[in-house]
């Protein structure tokens, strides 16, 4: 074991109340591409003005919803890595002894949920629901239906029917992810704000750090006087500050970290 991971474990080892922020890098090992690595990201092949903005959408639609039906596929078929497990893990084991473990995401994948943890945060939404364009009413959307598949290669437009809102017939169904320009939604923001105000220590897994206001989430805590661990193959502006940067991915530095728990 590296003696970064055994600093950080003995600082697990006395936390009562966590707070674990991740980003997309926590879900690379489950074969989910970050928007920002080089040689995989989807950013790479796709700009973000022209697919995550609602004047994307507005303007074509059938574009847009291609991209995020296949995100959508794309995130059922995979399953959760062994970073996921650990850390549902060890929000049980908090949670039997009085202690708590929040789960903050960037990510609009499901896999920390079906890695066993619960309340999970999502700053940016999801991919698995929908609301109206203009009323926001939820909506139903089965991504299956369109016969896109994970496999397929996107390049193309593949033409996604519009669905009308129910609620206010005026309306189309979008999907409920936060695009740029966009306001995170006040709940889980707030929730996470205050847990992060309350936590002994806070975890920050696979995010670049790039992306406001998520990304200011860490200082929060570090200013209201909680340890700060961070799990990255590749340093960001937050490494210096972390109390513990460990240089390493998800899937193989939690399992480590929570040795003892999981
Ligand atoms: P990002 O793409 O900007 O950065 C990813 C980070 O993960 C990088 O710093 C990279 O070094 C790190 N990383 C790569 N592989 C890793 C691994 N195996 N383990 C740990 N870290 C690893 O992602 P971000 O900071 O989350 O950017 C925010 C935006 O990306 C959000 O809007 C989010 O919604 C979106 N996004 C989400 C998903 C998802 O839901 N799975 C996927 C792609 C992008
Ligand atoms: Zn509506």
């Amino acid at each position: 074991m590296s003696s970064h991971i055994q600093r950080a474990t003995e600082l697990v080892a006395e936390a009562e109340s966590v707070v674990v922020l991740t980003g997309a890098g926590m879900s690379a090992e489950s074969g989910v591409p970050t928007f920002r690595d080089a040689q995989t990201g989807l950013w790479q092949r796709f700009a973000p003005e022209q697919l995550a903005t609602e004047e994307a959408f507005r303007a074509n639609p059938s574009m847009v919803w291609t991209w995020y039906v296949w995100r959508a596929m794309l995130v059922d078929s995979v399953d959760p890595n062994a970073g996921h497990h650990a850390i549902g893990t060890w929000q049980q084991h908090l949670a039997a002894r009085d202690g708590s473990l929040t789960v903050a995401t960037q990510n609009v994948d499901d896999l920390h949920e079906r890695g066993g943890a619960q309340d999970v945060l999502h700053l940016h939404g999801s991919l698995h629901s929908y609301r109206c364009l203009e009323c926001g009413t939820p909506g139903t959307f089965d991504p299956a239906s369109t016969g896109i598949t994970a496999d397929q290669d996107f390049d193309h437009e593949t033409f996604v029917p519009t669905v009308h809102c129910d609620h206010c017939e005026l309306g189309v169904l979008r999907p409920n992810v936060v695009w740029f320009g966009e306001s995170l939604p006040e709940q889980a923001f707030a929730a996470a704000v205050s847990a992060l105000q309350q936590a002994q220590l806070v975890v920050v897994v696979g995010s670049s750090g790039l992306v406001q206001p998520a990304a200011s989430l860490p200082l929060i805590a570090h200013e209201a006087g909680a340890s700060l661990i961070e799990i990255n193959p590749a340093a960001t502006t937050l490494s210096d500050t972390a109390d513990i940067y460990i240089p390493s991915t998800a899937a193989v530095a939690l399992p480590e970290l929570l040795a003892d728990i999981v």
